[in-house]
């Protein structure tokens, strides 16, 4: 199996340690723009291309300051993603509103910020209208149900899925916003996650886009964009092959030139709101091998646990493990890579072959820039680390601080309970 490159050498890393202790999450300024680049260039063939991060899965408000400058705007579904994304300048047309069982303030916040409303279903036509009133542009989720299959592969499950609407009802949602004053409409879908296959946009791209012809000729509606939301995966094991951006923007366009542009569709925007695409390789969490245990089977203990990235517990998803300094030492030796939780589940790596670990080295965890940090909690009373940034010039910026104590016991501060708290 081949290895994965580390964003930081081990010298790097120590230089490091030294000022930010670990765990620390680093992200790779440069490789974040190339990558932000390469897919503005898939998808240049249409002018009105826009991706809209999805915040929810880095929401760092560096971060997306950078996705900012590439072009980006941002996906929000809650009233602090949308205040985040107020707080950097994202304007009028720069943020989605994709939210779902949606409070009724945080349409109203949305309404302030001049996003664009996704709605997740037919009886928030009335919940947006009572609100916050109708936008002149409305989007709409669509729900297909049944299975997502593309050639013969079952993907999803959508008809299990709570998101989005039946076709009947965003029918009747897109007639109801159009007596209500909406003037223009995009339609949404999600309907398969870390894909892995260059086929996935551009199979979703042709079911979006006959429904946008049968949705104009049916309703009379405007159709300004079509949004292809998240869902393109990234190769988390290093034996996987890689989704190729350009392959997939060339899909789309030709599904819109057989399907749209004969129907007289030819200025129909593509919107993606891609989270994991757009990050997850260019973050990774650093952690030091503090204990090793030697019972019925050998485990690390590092100083990391699930509170920094819970992607293994939660899913038993496979991360990349890089033990620095010793890429090309033989991985013959096979670990549990643990964390320090009361769980059983806190397990980075099981039987992972890596090299001999000794008491202080550096492990590198890959992948961990989408729905890495951005899940992390506070079980067991486990603070959440730092975010450190290389940037272009070869320089490391902390873009967030590690938690301390007073942060964790901090919504206690309303009485003086724990006024004798010693920190
Ligand atoms: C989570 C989410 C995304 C991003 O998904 P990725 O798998 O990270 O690409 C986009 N849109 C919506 C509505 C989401 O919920």
């Amino acid at each position: 199996m081949g290895d994965k490159k580390s964003i930081l050498s081990k010298e790097q890393a120590l230089a490091i340690r030294e000022q930010f202790p670990t765990p620390f999450y680093i992200y790779d300024e440069k490789a974040i723009r190339e990558n932000a680049r390469r897919l503005r260039e898939a998808f240049a063939w249409n002018p009105g291309f826009k991706e809209f991060f999805a915040v929810k899965a880095t929401p760092n408000p560096f971060l997306l300051k950078i996705l900012k400058e590439e072009g980006c705007g941002t996906d929000c579904s809650s009233m602090t993603e949308l205040m985040l994304s107020q707080a950097l300048g994202f304007g009028e047309g720069e943020i989605m509103f994709s939210s779902n069982d949606t409070p009724p303030e945080e349409f109203a916040k949305a309404r302030e910020v001049q996003a664009i409303i996704n709605l997740d279903d037919l009886t928030h036509v009335e919940c947006l209208a009572q609100a916050a009133g109708v936008p002149e542009i409305v989007c709409c989720r669509y729900n297909p149900g049944g299975d997502f299959s593309i050639s013969n592969n079952i993907m999803d499950h959508p008809g299990d899925a709570k998101y989005g609407m039946t076709k009947a009802q965003i029918k009747e949602a897109y007639r109801k916003l159009m007596t209500l004053g909406a003037k223009e409409f995009g339609i949404h879908s999600f309907l398969a996650s870390n894909t892995v296959t260059n086929a996935y946009y551009p199979a979703l791209a042709r079911i979006l886009f006959e429904l946008a012809v049968e949705l104009k000729e049916e309703t009379g509606a405007e159709i300004r964009f079509i949004n292809l939301s998240g869902g393109v995966g990234i190769a988390y094991r290093p034996d996987q092959p890689e989704n190729d951006i350009d392959e997939i923007g060339e899909g789309v366009r030709k599904a819109y030139e057989e399907v749209l542009v004969p129907a007289g569709m030819g200025n129909v925007a593509i919107y993606t709101e891609l989270g994991r695409f757009m990050l997850a390789p260019y973050g990774q969490l650093v952690t030091t091998a503090i204990h090793e245990k030697h019972i019925y089977k050998e485990y690390i203990g590092v100083d990391a646990c699930a509170v920094n990235l819970m992607r293994p517990a939660m899913y038993g998803a496979y991360h990349h493990i890089t033990v620095l300094g010793k890429e090309n030492a033989p991985h013959d030796h096979v670990y549990d890579v643990t964390g320090s939780l009361c769980e059983n589940n806190d397990k980075f790596a099981i039987d992972r072959a890596l090299p001999e670990i000794a008491m202080g080295d550096l492990l590198v965890i890959h992948d961990a820039g989408a729905h890495g940090y951005a899940m992390g909690y506070n079980y067991n009373g486990k603070l959440k680390c730092a975010e450190l940034l290389l940037k272009e010039d070869g320089s490391v910026q902390m873009i967030r601080r590690a938690e301390t104590p007073k942060d964790y016991f901090a919504t206690f501060d309303f009485c003086d309970i724990l006024k004798d708290m010693k920190y």
